[in-house]
């Protein structure tokens, strides 16, 4: 069921100013202050010199630039409070590079492993294996498209083909989508049907990837994103069977949309999701050690996989007919 959550949104000429914007946001708010210093002094590589200076710095920088956090019911909006222009020398930039490493370091350190570039296998492969088995496909064939759905993430690829973003339509899932679920139907029409479910297994990778908040936003050309990355996605995958039971959302849907351009869909749950990327990209900077047990962000992850899956049962059913 989809819930109503309390969002945050980051003022975009704020965002669109620094790729640290994070930093600077982060000011507006006590949390934000306390959990920026934490990732500064939990650095093993920075020296004690480098962490005094460096929190010296950011308290500077947090009144040279200060924000605003403005709440209107649901919405909190966070924007720069004097109409000056961020014009951040190279000095200052070099500053917050250093405080990006230090966060970086500090989920690194925690949540290790490889930085995936979606949501993890598991995921790509149960929405797409339950979207089938709903459907009534058989399973050997649900199964070829289950093997297939994580497949693209091995391909050389640019982040960017796995990501889309509404506010700048930049990114490439909506027409990797579409150009495999094409290929799927025609060899569908065929009667290929190993063909035909590969290809819907390719198709909704790139369909689920934009259902996860974070493939929807410029976090993704930025310093900061490996970390959210390994958070979030440690996150979801370890409530994945066990804890929340994120699956048991793709499992209980039993509603679908109805495709009739794979491209138009991946664009219509890109925009979704994107309504959230502020929102936990923020809770898990400002709540490094307890974002796991945000109501907040297990709504967000909940509302994003209940669109997903039913955009991808509507895929299955664009692939398949009838
Ligand atoms: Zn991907």
């Amino acid at each position: 069921m989809h819930r109503d959550v309390n969002i945050v949104k980051v003022d975009p000429t704020l965002k669109n100013e620094t790729p640290y914007w994070i930093i600077i946001a982060a000011g507006g708010t006590e949390k934000g202050r306390v959990a920026t210093f934490k990732y500064i002094d939990s650095s093993k590589l920075l020296t004690k010199k480098e962490k005094a200076e460096l929190k010296e710095f950011v308290k500077k920088l947090w009144k040279k630039y200060p924000v605003k956090v403005i709440k209107n019911g649901r919405v909190t909006l966070i924007t720069m409070s004097s109409k000056a222009k961020i014009d951040l020398t190279k000095d200052e930039e070099a500053m917050l590079k250093k405080i990006a490493q230090a966060v970086n370091e500090y989920f690194r350190t925690r949540y290790g492993g490889e930085v995936g570039i979606l949501w993890n296998a598991d995921t790509h492969q149960d929405i797409i294996y339950i979207s089938c088995k709903k459907w009534g496909v058989n399973d050997t064939y649900a199964k070829i498209a289950k093997d297939a759905a994580d497949d693209p993430d091995q391909w050389p690829h640019l982040p960017s083909d796995h990501y889309y973003n509404p506010d700048t339509g930049m990114g490439s899932a909506p027409y990797y989508c579409w150009y495999y679920a094409i290929g799927a139907k025609s060899y569908y029409e065929l009667k290929q049907y190993s063909k035909a479910f590969q290809g819907l297994g390719w198709s909704s990778h790139f369909l689920t990837d934009v259902g996860n908040p974070l493939h929807t936003g410029r976090e993704l050309d930025q310093v900061l994103n490996s970390w959210v990355h390994y958070a979030y996605e440690n996150y979801v995958s370890s409530n994945w069977n066990s804890g929340y039971n994120f699956k048991s959302v793709v499992s209980g849907n039993n509603y679908y949309y109805s495709i009739d351009d794979p491209w138009d869909a991946t664009v219509n749950l890109a925009k979704y999701s994107h309504q959230y990327v502020d929102t936990l990209y923020l809770k898990i900077y400002n709540n490094p050690d307890t974002f796991k047990t945000d109501k907040t962000v297990k709504e967000i992850t909940e509302n994003c996989l209940l669109e997903t899956s039913k955009w991808t049962l509507g895929l299955v059913k664009y692939v398949i007919g009838g």
